[in-house]
């Protein structure tokens, strides 16, 4: 098992590349501004729009990227499984069921490099110290 010093906790978050949904929004707002239209107030709130959605979408790119890098720092992660959180019902928590292993007591566990979703707003996250 790999451990992590004080230094390796530094932030040094790397942000997620753009998204599918991203680049149509871009899209969307270039086509937006093609629009000869001379509906002004229509056009300002489709770019109030498409700006909530962008801002929402950086928020949760930020927030992907810091689960991330809980999952890759947090004592619980072994072997890049959860062992902190024991899945009752991975369908009912919208948890994908290919990343959950199943251990021999039957317990089940998220592995968090497939799946660092759920370290986002975990409680249990823990720095795993050398
Ligand atoms: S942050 Fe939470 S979910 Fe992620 S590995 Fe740690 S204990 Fe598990």
């Amino acid at each position: 098992m790999s451990s992590v010093t004080e230094d390796n906790l530094k932030p040094n978050i790397v942000l997620l590349s753009t998204s599918d949904l991203e680049q149509e929004i871009r899209q969307l707002t270039e086509e937006l501004k093609n629009v000869k239209d001379n509906n002004n107030e229509e056009h300002k709130k489709l770019y109030a729009l498409v700006d909530n959605i962008t801002r929402t979408l950086n928020w949760i790119n930020i927030a992907k990227s810091q689960g991330i890098w809980k999952s890759k720092t947090c004592k619980h992660a072994i072997n890049f499984v959860c062992q902190a959180w024991n899945i009752s019902d991975e369908s009912k928590l919208g948890i994908p069921s290919d990343v959950i292993v199943i251990n021999d007591d039957g317990t089940k566990r998220v592995v968090v490099s497939k799946f660092s979703e759920i370290c986002i707003v975990c409680p249990l996250y823990e720095a795993r110290r050398s």
